[in-house]
């Protein structure tokens, strides 16, 4: 029998697609010319199914690419071949306990879905990549995803008690639960968070939930340089306020996205922008932003406050919107997640136009300022294949300036295919070496995700 018949005797012939269309092998690398291959694409209905799919392909050594909602920003769900496990149909909720504040969901939930949940139920999943209603749960978790609460939250691992996932050569295995607290044994389920399809793939999750912050109150301020714009975020985290989000976009990100920008016009095309929130119960909310905005404003040329919840649902839509706006430009990107520690965070919105400039390139950056993480860009025309090698070399000195200056290639989109090759400028040999180790005892034969995550 051929793989495709192989498989649709195990999740049904609809559910087996050979030669998947080109989006199903794609994913937001797209627009820097990232396109994969496959043999087949297989949608499993249950983790039983997920466990016998991989159980028929690691015995005949297929490669297994597991994929999430296809949204990631390092090529992780892009195959070279092999079998595409997509995870879209499982999306049942296990068990919602919200007196509990817990939640147990499958794999292919949609992130936005989750959050409505918890919300609808005056309960808060903190963490918010910027396409939560395409990417989901599994692919959260696979990546470690961030977002701009992750300053205040933390990031998608921080919100995991418990994880099943289904590891080679196609066992179900369990690591926590519904607990909040678990110290036996290595902790598998931080092991797996983060790993990118490379351990084996996650099928369902016990997630930690909070009560709602009661309001978030935004600050957006405007500066007159980076320079300034950078101290005064120093100068917020210096004073002890305990900000949500501490955003940042530079003054060509600014450019890219200020046309739509909800809350009015910005001065003099705004050369650095700090989208900042304040949440909790009312009156915690409106201190911490009153306090955020005198923070703030010292340097600030303009500082908006809205309250109205249009306004402010409108501010947050553009935000997830900026990632879009700048792809507009010129069509394509090449967008890195460096993280750098915070005394370094003006030299790396520098470092990233300066290696640009040095190859001829458009750049921006934006990003949690917070947290450190920049999300540097150099803008390409994705038809232009000399462009698009420039940005390519272009990401492989900002990997080596973000390394040496303490820092990490990725801060929130993982390593995939595309960061392999920095993954030896941050770490010894000794380290590296145990990252391998660690491959070879959950996946032998190197069929789960390969080509991705580890350092090349
Ligand atoms: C507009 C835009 C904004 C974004 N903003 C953010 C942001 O603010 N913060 C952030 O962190 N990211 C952001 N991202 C990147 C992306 O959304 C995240 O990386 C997200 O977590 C990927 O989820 P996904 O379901 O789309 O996964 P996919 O892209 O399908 O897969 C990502 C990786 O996870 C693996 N994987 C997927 N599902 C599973 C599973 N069930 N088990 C094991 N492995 C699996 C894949 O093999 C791949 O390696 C953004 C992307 C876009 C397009």
């Amino acid at each position: 029998m051929s793989l495709v018949a192989d498989l649709g005797g195990i999740v049904g012939a609809e559910h087996v697609q050979a030669d998947p269309p080109a989006r199903a092998v794609a994913d937001a690398t797209e627009g820097r010319g990232v396109q994969g291959r496959a043999d087949a694409l297989v949608r499993p209905g249950s983790t039983e199914e997920v466990a016998a799919v991989v159980a028929h392909l690691y015995e005949r050594d297929v490669a297994i690419v597991p994929r999430g909602g296809g949204t990631g920003f390092a090529g992780g769900a892009v195959p070279d071949g092999g079998v595409v496990v997509d995870l879209g149909r499982m999306t049942r909720v296990r068990r919602f306990d919200p007196e509990l504040w817990r939640i147990e969901v499958e794999a292919g939930l949609s992130t936005a879905h989750l959050r409505r949940m918890a919300r609808e139920h005056g309960l808060f999943f903190p963490p918010d990549p910027g396409a939560a209603e395409q990417s989901n749960i599994g692919g959260n978790i696979a990546t470690n995803a961030g977002g701009p609460h992750a300053l205040k939250y933390g990031v998608t691992g921080d919100w995991v008690t418990g994880l099943e996932a289904v590891v080679a050569p196609g066992e179900v295995v369990r690591f926590g639960g519904a607990l909040t607290k678990d110290v036996a044994g290595y902790d598998l389920v931080h092991l797996l968070v983060g790993s990118e399809g490379t351990l084996g793939i996650v099928t369902a999750a016990w997630l930690r939930l909070v009560p709602a912050p009661e309001v978030a109150l935004p600050v957006v301020a405007a500066f007159p340089s980076p320079a300034e714009g950078v101290a005064a975020i120093l100068d917020v985290l210096a004073s002890g306020i305990q900000p949500s989000v501490l955003d940042y976009l530079d003054g060509a990100a600014t450019a890219a996205a200020g046309g739509s920008f909800p809350l009015g016009t910005l001065p003099g095309g705004a050369p650095f922008l700090v989208v900042a929130e304040a949440d909790g119960a009312r009156e915690e909310a409106r201190r911490v932003a009153a306090e955020l905005r005198e923070a703030l404003q010292a340097r600030a040329t303009t500082v908006f406050s809205p309250e109205a919840p249009g306004e402010v649902a409108a501010l947050w839509r553009w935000r997830d919107g900026v990632s879009l706006a700048v792809t507009a430009q010129r069509g394509g990107k090449v967008s890195e997640d460096i993280a750098v520690p915070l005394d370094v965070l003006e030299q790396a919105i520098a470092a990233t136009a300066e290696i640009g400039a040095r190859h001829g390139l458009p750049t921006c950056s934006w990003g949690h300022a917070g947290d450190g993480n920049l999300h540097s860009t150099f803008l390409v025309d994705r038809d232009d294949a000399g462009e698009l090698h420039r940005a390519e070399e272009a990401a492989v000195e900002l990997f080596a300036w973000a390394a040496a200056h303490g820092g990490t290639v990725s801060g929130e989109h993982g390593v995939g295919l595309l960061k392999r090759g920095g993954l030896a400028l941050q770490w010894s040999p000794a380290a590296v070496e145990l990252q391998r180790a660690v491959k070879r005892a959950f996946d032998p034969k190197g069929l789960m995700n390969p080509g991705k995550k580890e350092p090349a």
